[in-house]
């Protein structure tokens, strides 16, 4: 399908892309890599009068790492990250879900920020930014503001954001241990039936920290807090596991769709939670 007629704006710095977006109010919409935007217009589920691209702004991309501080712009593409070696020294973990994601026509353009600020639930990475505790960095015409990854996401498609900012950048520390990204998709390249993004540190054989957030799962990526908790101070075997389960099964709230009915997907979600709980203490 062909989307209603448009204008096209390029701007070459956050403050004129703000301004942009400022100007021209509810009528415009930023445009990063336009996987999730332009099929949206093209089958008229939105009617966006201006669209305000962000290629052109050289500060919004590159992935900065500072000892275990990563600073990530906007603009980076996923396939930017899967190519970085450093990142994937210090946080391998976004290497191997950014992998999970779409096919590699998706990913040469798709960006972090698109994929974080869409406010999808189906999209992978914002359960992953709550798992590693991001930082969200966004500028409007009142100037920046950091929000975090765990208060960010309100309902499907709605955020913390308002219509007049942009997201510039992602930032968090790398979390110490083992990590693991899990997904369950009804087909290669496809949105996740259900997924897990899990960051375990262990000291003296003991779970010593857990992070634990679930995608597709809810109308927001879930930070499951007490699934986390229930693992720390435990030697991580089969009954501390499906404590863990258990507890990420008491937030979860899926509901039927054409991936499945409601039972079905809490099947999955407790199967990719295992898996990734396992995958993560091994590599700790
Ligand atoms: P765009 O489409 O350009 O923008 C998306 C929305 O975010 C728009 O509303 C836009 O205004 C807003 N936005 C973008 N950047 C900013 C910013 N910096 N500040 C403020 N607002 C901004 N994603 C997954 O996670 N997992 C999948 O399995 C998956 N499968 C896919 C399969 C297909 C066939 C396709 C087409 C897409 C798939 N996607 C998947 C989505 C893909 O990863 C998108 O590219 C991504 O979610 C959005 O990023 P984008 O850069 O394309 O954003």
């Amino acid at each position: 399908m062909i989307p209603a007629p448009f204008e096209y704006h390029r701007p070459e710095s956050v403050e004129a892309a703000v301004k942009l977006i400022a100007d021209f109010g509810d009528s415009a919409r930023v445009l990063a890599g336009g996987h999730s935007l332009i099929p949206m217009m093209k089958m008229r589920m939105t009617d966006i009068a201006h669209l305000v691209d962000l290629q052109k702004i050289g500060t919004l991309k590159g992935i900065r790492i500072d000892g275990r501080s990563v600073t990530i712009g906007a603009m980076t593409t996923q396939h930017e990250l899967i190519e970085s070696t450093a990142l994937a020294n210090v946080a391998p973990i976004l290497r191997e879900a950014a992998l999970q994601i779409a096919d590699p026509q998706v990913r040469y353009v798709g960006t972090l920020g698109g994929n974080v600020a869409n406010g999808d639930p189906g999209n992978d990475m914002p359960a992953l930014m709550q798992c590693l505790d991001a930082s969200y960095h966004l500028q409007g015409p009142d100037g920046a503001r950091t929000v975090k990854a765990r208060d960010f996401y309100e309902a499907a498609y709605f955020t913390a954001r308002t219509d007049e900012e942009i997201l510039t950048a992602v930032s968090f520390e790398a979390p110490a241990g083992g990590h693991a990204y899990v997904k369950q998709k009804r087909k290669t390249g496809d949105y996740a039936t259900a997924a897990a993004a899990v960051v375990i540190a262990k000291s003296g054989g003991a779970c010593s920290a857990a992070s634990i957030a679930m995608t597709n799962l809810s109308d927001t990526p879930v930070w499951c807090e007490a699934a986390g908790d229930a693992l720390v101070g435990t030697a991580l075997g089969a009954a501390d596991v499906e404590n863990a389960v258990n507890a990420m099964l008491e937030v979860i709230n899926p509901q039927d769709d054409n991936k499945g009915p409601v039972a079905f997907k809490r099947h999955a979600a407790a199967v990719v939670l295992r898996r990734a709980i396992e995958r993560a203490a091994s590599r700790a």
